[in-house]
């Protein structure tokens, strides 16, 4: 006879996906998810490592911002009033040189890049917080 669902496990741990990364970033600080079991990087922190399957044992640590441009689009469109790019801009999925993947912006010219281009991470004051953007210097 299976054995009946009774809810989430209380002796587990409950973790904060991306609360601290998004504090971090409002800091000046490119926060990620590091697993204690075998150090692999990602974001958002999972509760179990897609490595190793260790359970609950993530940290933060900060990233260095440099990463290379792992895929890129350009958006032709402006969703927020106080972003800081103006259109057409890129958004890229990086990989940080810890090794987790990350959604950003880039700020350079699309027809400039080529996947696996160096980037670096930087934070400009928008006058409504921080952002941040990749470049290629
Ligand atoms: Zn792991």
């Amino acid at each position: 006879m299976p054995t009946p669902l009774t809810g989430p496990d209380p002796s587990q741990k409950v973790i904060d996906p991306v609360g601290p990364h998004a504090e971090g970033l409002k800091e000046g600080r490119l926060l990620v998810a590091r697993c204690a079991g075998c150090g692999h990087v990602s974001l958002p922190m999972r509760p179990v490592c897609g490595r190793c399957a260790t359970v609950g044992r993530a940290y933060w640590i900060v990233s260095s911002g440099r990463g290379r441009l792992w895929s890129f689009v350009e958006f032709h469109k402006t969703y927020s009033s106080t972003f800081k790019l103006a259109a057409p801009y890129v958004v890229a999925v990086i990989e940080l040189e810890e090794g987790a993947l990350i959604y950003g912006n880039v700020d350079a010219p699309y027809a400039d890049l080529e996947v696996a281009m160096p980037v670096t991470a930087r934070f400009e004051d928008t006058g409504h917080g921080r952002e941040l953007i990749f470049t290629t210097e």
